[in-house]
């Protein structure tokens, strides 16, 4: 069984900032981050052995406190509570999430309603739209255009971890409702170059296997691509989950992880698939 690794898998650079600046951060005293500092389980687990700990809200802290901002960002709302309260604010926001609050709070300024192509419940979505004015809609897939209710003049600003196709679906389908449209393509270079090897790999072996936190968006949408591919897909979060049937009969088995995938855990995957073949 020849196993292959994507070209571009794993973190990127805006993950890779934030974990290296949160370990750094914890080496010099205890911290709390709002929400999981990245969407996977295995290393926020690490970090809160080195003393960070994940919060829920704002409420817990205390003045002196540090807070750490993730790279998805937060809402300005958020982070004028965070100083009202005099906390030591460690802002991680990803420069490319920051460019999609920018171009947002741009599009809104210039008296557009902004659409937010992307997951409404997802914590990146909630930070841009807290930039995007009160008349701000999210929309998630093509299909949903036709069910709402929209301005005349739109900017579309995605979710930097959106699908390109899903992304320019929904802005054909605003093109048809609207009198203007003015788009900013804020999908970040990780992300597509992500999907892209991703696919490219995917149409080369037999089975896929996606590395990654459940709840992490990046992650699932690189099963979804290769699913989309027809090729049979098993999304894992760790090495233990590996089932030798799927292996078995597999002449070439594609390793992908996303964004928020540490190295060690997929190395720990390629150690664990060279074991099945080996027959360890
Ligand atoms: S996926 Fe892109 S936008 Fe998100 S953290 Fe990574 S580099 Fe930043």
């Amino acid at each position: 069984m020849k196993i292959i690794l994507a070209e571009k898998a794993g973190f990127c650079f805006g993950v890779k900032r934030a974990i290296e600046t949160a370990f750094k951060a914890a080496s010099k005293g205890r911290g709390y981050c709002l929400g999981p500092l990245i969407h996977n389980p295995q290393e926020v687990d690490r970090l809160r052995r080195e003393g960070v700990e994940t919060v829920e809200s704002l409420d817990v802290l205390s003045t002196g406190d540090a807070v750490i901002i993730r790279s998805h960002g937060v809402p300005p709302s958020v982070l004028a509570r965070a100083r009202d309260k005099g906390l030591t604010i460690i802002d991680l926001t990803c420069p490319f999430v920051g460019k999609a609050q920018r171009h947002a709070a741009l599009l809104r300024e210039e008296g557009y309603q902004v659409v937010v192509v992307g997951e409404k419940k997802h914590p990146e979505v909630h930070s841009i739209l807290g930039h995007a004015g009160p008349d701000a809609l999210v929309v998630e897939t093509p299909e949903a255009v036709a069910g709402t209710q929209f301005q005349q003049r739109i900017g579309v600003v995605a979710q930097t971890t959106q699908a390109y196709s899903n992304f320019s679906g929904v802005v054909l389908k605003l093109l048809e409702l609207s009198k203007e449209l003015k788009i900013f393509n804020t999908i970040c270079t990780s992300t597509a170059e992500r999907q892209e090897s991703t696919q490219t790999l995917a149409g080369k072996v037999d089975v896929m296997i996606v590395v990654g936190g459940r709840n992490s968006a990046n992650t699932t949408r690189l099963v979804s691509l290769c699913r989309e591919e027809g090729k049979q897909t098993y999304h894992i979060e760790t090495a233990d989950e590996i089932q030798s049937d799927w292996v078995k009969d597999a002449g070439t088995v594609g390793i992908t992880a996303g964004a928020s995938t540490p190295d060690w855990i997929i190395d720990d995957v390629l150690r664990r698939l060279q074991a099945e073949n080996t027959g360890q």
